[in-house]
């Protein structure tokens, strides 16, 4: 109990609080401030964090036309800061077993490569154009909700009332944790080296996203290279059994991604994460109450593979939940407003589990376990020069199907 005297008695009390100030976040940030509403972003780190690594680096052609319908303009210096490939290559055993160029198109027409990072730093200058109030270095420690609201208790001890609670902080969400949801579903049995490593203009590798299936200087190992704004991306899958920080860790580490990139690439590593990826969705994404809703991370973890389910999931999450907080709290009816929350704790959910399935799928196939998988495969691969949709299908597996649900709620 707190004392009645004491600062933390009387809570600030506000319309809506967006918990986690990562991509997801501020999306919802930029949303709200669409609906004229005011937000306040509760943040855990410090304002002058450092971000680690390129991660959510594919935006889709959708993910981006939604946020331009929610901040005009944003997307413009997001295309300009990032690389878009025309040309998709796979190769079986060190044999190509695909190739595909685009015609020339737009930047951007497909979608965009950029490190989430610098995302970041064009959806925060937005946000603080558009009058987002941020409580950095202060995150959330617990939460509790009525039928009237939130009550969120921060770390310095203070507390803040709302009516409503997005909540965004992440694969760790103290939200999803304070509310007692659980998360359902599954883990790679492969480990993946992740690494990101500068461009080099002496030794410039084409414009390709490639993926290569048993590549034989890496011993067999699957390998992913993707460009992105300002650098690349190498996606090593290791075999179970692997000593895992024989690859992660030097020399190991130079040794494959020369053998992969050729000379220079080793010399210009930016980044470097091991990952077992998980596929799994939250049990709800509200409370008992519809106050809080879950986005992004906090809602649901994908493998970058798969089809780079993760931020293209997050960004209409949070998008259609801001929305349907908007009509909430215009509703002025406590049951008409939580059965409009319920309706789009159930739509993302249902986006989340058939996700969640896709990227297990492509898991699967990226893991090639079993003789069934292994042995299709194969044939693909022996079949690729005479029928070119064998090829593209070891092309487009590793995406994972196509969630068969509407565009809506395809991400
Ligand atoms: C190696 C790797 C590669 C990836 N590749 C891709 C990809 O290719 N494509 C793709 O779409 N996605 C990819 N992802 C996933 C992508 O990074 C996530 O989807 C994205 O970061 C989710 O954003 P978020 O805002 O939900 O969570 P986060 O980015 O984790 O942000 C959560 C924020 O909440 C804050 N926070 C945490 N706890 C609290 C608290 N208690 N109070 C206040 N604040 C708090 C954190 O500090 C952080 O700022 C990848 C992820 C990894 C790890």
């Amino acid at each position: 109990m707190n004392d009645a005297t004491s600062p933390a008695a009387v809570p600030e009390v506000l319309p809506l609080v967006v918990v986690g100030a990562g991509p997801v976040g501020l999306v919802a940030a930029l949303a709200a401030r669409h609906h004229d509403l005011p937000v306040v972003v509760v943040e855990a780190e410090p304002e002058d964090r450092i971000r680690p690594g390129s991660r959510a680096t594919f935006i889709f052609r959708e993910s981006l036309d939604l946020l331009e319908q929610i901040a005009p303009g944003v997307t413009e210096p997001l295309i300009q800061q990032s690389r878009s490939w025309l040309d998709l290559r796979t190769t079986y055993a060190g044999r190509e077993v695909y190739y595909r160029r685009f015609p020339a198109a737009k930047p951007g027409r497909f979608g965009i490569s950029l490190s989430q990072k610098d995302q970041e730093v064009v959806l925060l200058d937005r946000c603080r154009r558009e009058g987002v109030e941020f409580r950095w270095g202060n995150g959330l420690t617990d939460l509790a909700t009525d039928t009237e609201g939130v009550t969120l208790t921060l770390a310095d001890g203070s507390l803040v009332r709302a009516s409503y609670v997005l909540a965004a902080d992440g694969a760790r969400s103290t939200v999803r944790k304070a509310l007692g949801i659980t998360m359902d579903g599954g883990r790679s049995e492969s480990s993946f080296i992740i690494v990101d490593v500068r461009d080099v203009p002496d030794n410039p590798m084409s414009l390709t996203r490639t993926f290569h299936y048993r590549h034989p200087a890496v011993g067999g190992r699957n390998v992913l290279v993707v460009p992105f704004g300002g650098g690349w991306r190498f996606d090593l899958e290791c075999n179970p059994g692997d000593n895992v920080e024989a690859f992660s860790s030097e020399p190991g580490l130079s040794q494959w991604i020369t053998a992969v990139a050729g000379p220079g690439y080793a010399d210009g590593q930016m980044w470097s994460s091991t990952y077992r990826f998980n596929h799994s969705v939250a049990s709800a994404f509200t409370d008992a109450n519809s106050r809080v809703l879950l986005a992004g991370e906090a809602a649901h973890l994908f493998p970058p593979f798969g089809g780079g389910r993760g931020l293209n999931s997050g960004i209409p999450d949070a998008i259609f939940e801001i929305e349907a907080i908007a009509d909430a709290l215009a509703a002025g009816d406590t049951a008409k407003s939580a059965e409009i929350i319920d309706a789009i704790a159930t739509e993302r959910r249902d986006a989340g589990f058939a996700n969640r399935d896709a990227a297990a799928a492509a898991l699967v196939h990226m893991e090639g376990r079993g003789l069934w998988n292994r042995t299709k495969q194969r044939m693909a691969a022996l079949i690729a020069p005479h029928y070119e949709r064998a090829g593209r299908w070891l092309d487009r597996a590793p995406m994972g199907p196509t969630a068969p649900v509407s565009q809506r709620s395809r991400f």
